[in-house]
């Protein structure tokens, strides 16, 4: 094994204990103490990385790594180094021991993202010791906030700093480039092109104000009550974006069944549990979250508001406002509490080949297909915004059967050690050839 294998482990550990939950309110520890490792790691082989912090213990970690052919884009390799909180008493372990057992580490971070952020460390502190260099600028970026939104991480750097990402044009991050296993001969990795886009939406009615008991044809109540009623129980139909349907077209053939496009339910029912990855992005969602009127029962308030998260398809976005308005009616107008790009790109390109071609070399079983993912990533936005091309790629040889997309956020998230290490060899082939 190589010192970077040997060590991928060691890092993941140290830096999921130490504890960056990210409560979205600014009440959290932030990542300064994980930045720190980051930075000390770095120091041991030499780097001098940049420390940046956005608000008092917000910390991000960014250097690059010059290139040996500087008529080369750059390529960014990024990753957060906050963890969405933990309840401990659900855990079978305590989430921020890291503890290594059945040849897995567990422990809050161990899939979202501090998997990522160690073997990113590994890999640069590998290539720094041996002296070679890549043949194009790499940046490497440990960020604050991602699961708060990224204001203070990727936003921030992206606002106050572009200069860091001067020359990049690609970047590779989370959610994607784990293992499907459909046979020992054939295992696909799932490498994320395109993210639905975001529309939190508040609904708001005003009506007439008045007492409980008369006549009133002008609730406010009634009137967001039935648009959100509408809104929730709306059959979406089925819209295929060239993501989606390239990874359907490879699912079937993948398993040898038919792609039905009018229901492609059966082909759904392979995927297992990643089907919570993939599932919602054969549509537009819109579930209505929350609902807000009245004081007193027998006061008719003068307005009444809900709210909706709305999920859509890139390519699509005006066919998902134009409906949610005929929906919500004439009574009822809309305001967005948070309103979020969809994104798609293509699946081709030197990167892309390169990606495939360091799969394929260290696990010949390998087939890599593009997938849409339904939330987001730091990608979207402030990235798409320096027009950088995101990927996720975040390199995992999962076993056969392991609910992997239950890890995210869950209880007793882990990830196998010597995924890792397979991720470490993929990422350093990458890193190095492309
Ligand atoms: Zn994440």
């Amino acid at each position: 094994m190589t010192p970077a294998e040997l060590e991928v482990a060691d890092l993941c550990v140290e830096l999921i204990r130490v504890d960056s939950s990210n409560y979205g309110d600014g009440s959290g520890p932030g990542e300064r103490a994980a930045a720190e490792v980051v930075m000390a790691r770095l120091a041991e082989v030499g780097i001098e990385a940049t420390y940046l912090e956005s608000a008092p213990g917000r910390g991000n970690v960014i250097t690059r790594v010059e290139g040996t052919d500087p008529s080369l884009p750059a390529l960014l390799v990024h990753g957060h180094l906050d963890v969405v909180p933990a309840n401990a008493a659900d855990w079978t372990v305590d989430p921020f021991s890291g503890e290594v057992r059945d040849g897995y580490i567990w422990g809050r971070g161990a899939v979202d993202m501090k998997d990522m952020d160690a073997m990113m460390l590994a890999v640069l502190r590998q290539l720094t010791r041996d002296g070679r260099r890549p043949r194009r600028d790499l940046v490497f970026a440990w960020l604050a906030d991602e699961e708060a939104g990224g204001t203070f991480g990727a936003k921030y750097l992206t606002k106050h700093h572009p200069g860091l990402f001067e020359g990049v044009t690609e970047a590779i991050s989370e959610v994607g480039g784990y293992s499907l296993e459909v046979a020992p001969s054939l295992r696909l990795y799932l490498i994320e092109t395109a993210q639905k886009g975001l529309a939190w939406m508040k609904l708001v009615a005003d009506g007439t104000a008045g007492h409980g008991s008369m006549l009133n044809s002008d609730n406010a109540v009634t009137e967001v009550a039935k648009a959100v009623a509408r809104i929730g129980s709306h059959d979406w139909p089925l819209a295929y974006t060239p993501t989606v349907r390239r990874f359907l077209v490879e699912i079937a053939d993948a398993y040898g069944l038919p792609f039905d496009e009018d229901d492609p339910s059966v082909l759904l029912d392979r995927l297992g549990p990643l089907v919570r990855f993939v599932g919602a992005t054969l549509r537009h969602t819109a579930n209505p979250t929350q609902l807000d009127a009245g004081y007193k029962s027998n006061v008719i308030p003068g307005q009444a508001s809900a709210v909706i998260d709305g999920r859509f398809l890139p390519g699509f976005e005006d066919d998902f406002f134009k409906t949610i308005d005929s929906l919500i009616g004439p009574k009822v107008r809309r305001e967005f509490v948070h309103h979020d790009i969809a994104l798609e790109t293509t699946f081709d390109g030197a990167l892309v080949e390169s990606m495939i071609a360091a799969l394929k070399a260290e696990d010949p079983a390998a087939r890599a297909i593009p997938y849409c993912m339904s939330g987001g990533t730091d990608n979207k936005t402030f990235f798409a915004d320096l027009d950088i091309r995101g990927f996720g790629f975040v390199p995992l040889r999962l076993p056969a059967g392991m609910d992997f997309a239950s890890m995210f956020h869950g209880v007793d998230e882990r990830v196998p050690v010597d995924a890792l290490q397979f991720g470490v060899r993929v990422l350093e082939r990458l890193l190095l050839d492309y």
